[in-house]
């Protein structure tokens, strides 16, 4: 599992730092949108999961493209400000809710320790202490004033602050105290090591579920806090539906994107293994086709009988031919030299005749190549010469008389140097390695007579000694077969051995990770687009709905205003307007009046011996003739006409444009009207009419008054008709002294 998420680490450092970054911008979003204690708290922590999610995504591009110093100190900078910004956070955050705290000295006090750290014991311990004295106690502050803020908020987001600030409280724990591995107390016990050997997942994938968690419970604790603000069901559904969308979407999108980076991944392992092959093969193919050149010329040389008269006495034309002709072999392969040996181990002939010995032995008897060939074997040994660095290949053939009997041994040794040099230009990392592991030839120069892996059965000290070399660590822990992936160099790669045939000797390709992890880049970046892509739509989403519901609140409000308007103007029984919009229409009619001279008239009238009505058939009759006369009197009357009730069963009649003849005709016509509507089980009812025409100087009393004085007679005169206010007889009556 561990050795699994190893290999996903890029894209755990993706989804970290994408945490992280919705965390911050949804706390910034909050921060400006919320004013209150907690605003400077919940800003700043908004800028360190900013920060801090730049900071996982700058350790991504470092594990995919590479890093370099400068690199390492700039991501470690990035790392410790997103951190003194989270403490400063949580400082902010105590002091709101009256927890005494130290000033902002304490966060310079605390850097220059960091730095002191750094200093005396490198990056990673200040990493470590940077953890220790910053994100912790941050993170648990900013926890515990969240937890004391839960009283702020509504009923129903109380449980959510709790969980967030247990989530902040678990974060200080993840990134305070599992911290980088540094040689002190306790950092050298609790590690992001020991964390990962124990849990088996990086530390890197706990910090970012629980940004993810931070994430999701903010957002749903301002959720409820919008559905408590707005108490609109509509868009409680909407946040609710928008919440869950966006986090399966996410979701959905995270594990399609994994899914498919670990697909490009994939096709580059392919491509990376497949080009491995192709090297090593064309690698192992020249060395092959160098040797087997030797070797051919060993056996002709052995089976030659222009060397034999080397055998015998070594004098004579013979031998000087046979020595010309090891020349000559020699020459033809640029090699080192050529050369006979006899069967006591002399060297009876040499391509190089001022030298008689090989490295300096003048009998090769007790040199192992000499023994296997004198013993009929056919030797191929490459060879490393210490003191020189010489590589060399050097082969050997039994020379073998009529009877088949062996008389001696053909020797041809060639330089590798050569050969080596063409190599070395080759780009991924390859070593040939003799049967003991160390290394004959390599493109990387450092590594030449390293040995590779360890054998237990040859000392390393030997080697080392015998090579004059320092003593190092081999490169991998364990002897390789065949192909695979494993650590090389600190870095995940493709390793392939490839033995070069019937010799001891074999080449080992290394390809890093790097070219996987950059194709897996194009998975991540096209998660991260989606993502982007799926947050704006929803968002936008969010903002069509708020805007539809605004609408929908104006209108709502709107209608509501206007059928409080109208009931503020309309008698509840019978749906006429009252009398307050009767007096309002009346004194515009007088303004009317005033400026135009053009006449108006009103009736006032009255239902004739109601009472009985009511006592006979009861009120809820009464009511009901009340509202059929009504309706009958209003669906007569113009549009211009204003119709009200004037009070009980009285009702008045403002007639627009009318003089007061006209408004007679009227009146008679409702009087014939009303007294001919038959009114369920009351049978028929009458009523008495009053009618007066506006006068010059006439306010709305005088003009009432006389309506009403011409309704008095009408009843005085026996009801059931209609009596007009005569302005004369009117003024007389009207005036205190008639
Ligand atoms: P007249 O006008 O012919 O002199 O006789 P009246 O019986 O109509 O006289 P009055 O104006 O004194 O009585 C009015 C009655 O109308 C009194 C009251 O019971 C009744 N009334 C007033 N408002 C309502 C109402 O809203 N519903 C019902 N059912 N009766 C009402
Ligand atoms: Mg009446
Ligand atoms: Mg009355």
């Amino acid at each position: 599992m561990a050795r699994y998420l190893e290999t996903q680490l890029d894209f755990i450092f993706f989804f970290y730092g994408l945490s992280f970054l919705l965390l911050g911008a949804l706390c910034l979003v909050l921060a400006r949108r919320q004013h209150d204690d907690n605003s400077t708290m919940i800003r700043l922590t908004g800028l360190f999961s900013c920060v801090h999610g730049i900071s996982e995504w700058l350790d991504m591009t470092a594990l995919i493209a590479g890093d370099a110093s400068e690199f390492v100190l700039a991501r470690a900078a990035v790392s410790v400000a997103s951190f003194v910004v989270l403490a400063e956070a949580g400082r902010q955050g105590a002091l709101a809710r009256g927890i005494p705290m130290p000033g902002p000295w304490i966060l310079v006090a605390i850097l220059i320790v960091i730095g002191l750290v750094g200093a005396v014991d490198g990056l990673s311990s200040a990493k470590a202490t940077s953890r220790y004295l910053l994100a912790a106690p941050g993170a648990v502050l900013v926890g515990v004033a969240v937890y004391l803020s839960r009283g702020d908020y509504a009923g129903s987001a109380r449980p959510l602050m709790v969980a967030i600030a247990a989530a902040f409280v678990g974060y200080a724990a993840a990134a305070g105290i599992v911290v980088e591995p540094a040689p002190f107390w306790p950092a050298d016990i609790v590690n992001q090591t020991t964390f990962e050997q124990i849990a088996g997942v990086p530390i890197q994938l706990v910090r970012g579920l629980i940004a993810v968690t931070l994430a999701a419970l903010t957002w749903a604790a301002w959720g409820r806090r919008l559905m408590e603000t707005f108490d609109y069901p509509d868009y409680s559904n909407h946040l609710k539906r928008q919440f869950v969308g966006v986090l399966i979407t996410l979701f959905a999108i995270l594990l399609l994107g994994w899914a498919l980076t670990n697909y490009f991944g994939k096709i580059c392992r392919e491509g990376i293994e497949a080009e491995a092959r192709g090297d090593s093969a064309l690698l192992v193919n020249g060395l092959e086709r160098e040797i087997a050149v030797a070797d051919a010329m060993v056996r002709a040389l052995a089976a030659s009988p222009a060397i034999v008269p080397l055998l015998g006495d070594g004098q004579g034309a013979g031998a000087g031919i046979a020595r010309s002709v090891l020349e000559l072999d020699a020459g033809a392969v640029e090699a080192i030299r050529s050369f006979v040996v006899d069967r006591a181990g002399m060297i009876v002939g040499s391509s190089d005749a001022s030298d008689r010995s090989w490295l300096g032995l003048p009998s090769l008897r007790a040199v192992g190549w000499f023994e296997q060939a004198i013993a009929g074997r056919v030797v191929r040994e490459f060879r490393l010469d210490p003191p020189q660095r010489l590589r060399t290949y050097l082969t050997a053939s039994p020379i073998r008389g009529a009877g088949g009997q062996i008389q001696g041994v053909a020797v041809l040794e060639i330089s590798l140097e050569k050969l080596a040099a063409v190599m070395s230009r080759f780009d991924p990392a390859f070593f040939v390695v003799d049967g003991r592991g160390v290394v004959i030839i390599t493109n990387r120069g450092d590594e030449f007579l390293r040995t590779l892996w360890p054998r237990p059965d040859l000392p390393r000290m030997q080697l080392d000694e015998q090579f004059g070399a320092p003593a190092r660590q081999p490169l991998f822990d364990r002897e390789l077969f065949g192909a695979g992936w494993t650590d090389f160099g600190g870095r995940r790669s493709y390793v392939i051995r490839q033995p070069i045939e019937d010799t001891e000797v074999s080449l080992v390709l290394a390809i890093p990770v790097k070219g996987i992890l950059a194709s897996r880049l194009l998975g991540i970046v096209i998660t991260l687009q989606v993502a982007i892509a799926a947050l704006f739509y929803f968002f936008g989403l969010d903002r069509g709905v708020r805007d539809r519901l605004q609408r929908q609140l104006r209108e709502e409000l709107q209608s509501r205003t206007q059928a409080l308007a109208l009931q503020a103007v309309t008698d509840a029984l019978t749906g006429l307007f009252n009398r307050m919009k009767f007096n309002e229409r009346l004194e515009e009619e007088l303004e009317r009046y005033k400026r135009s001279r053009v006449p108006f008239s009103l009736i006032i009238f009255d239902i004739d011996h109601f009472k009985e009505v009511n006592d006979i058939f009861g009120h809820p009759m009464g009511d009901q003739v009340l509202i059929r006369l009504s309706q009958t009197v209003a669906a007569s009357v113009r549009r211009a006409d204003l119709l009200a009730r004037w009070g009980g069963e009285e009702f008045a009649l403002l007639l627009a444009d009318t003089d007061a003849a006209s408004a007679y005709e009227t009146a008679k016509k409702l009087r014939l009207l009303v007294a001919h509507t038959l009114f369920e089980q009351v049978g028929t009812v009458t009523a008495s009419f009053g009618v007066a025409q506006v006068l010059p100087g006439d306010n709305a009393e005088m003009l009432v008054a006389r309506a009403d004085n011409a309704l008095y007679r009408a009843k005085l005169n026996g009801r059931n008709r209609v009596e007009l206010s005569l302005p004369v007889v009117d003024m007389v009556e009207l005036s205190p002294t008639g």
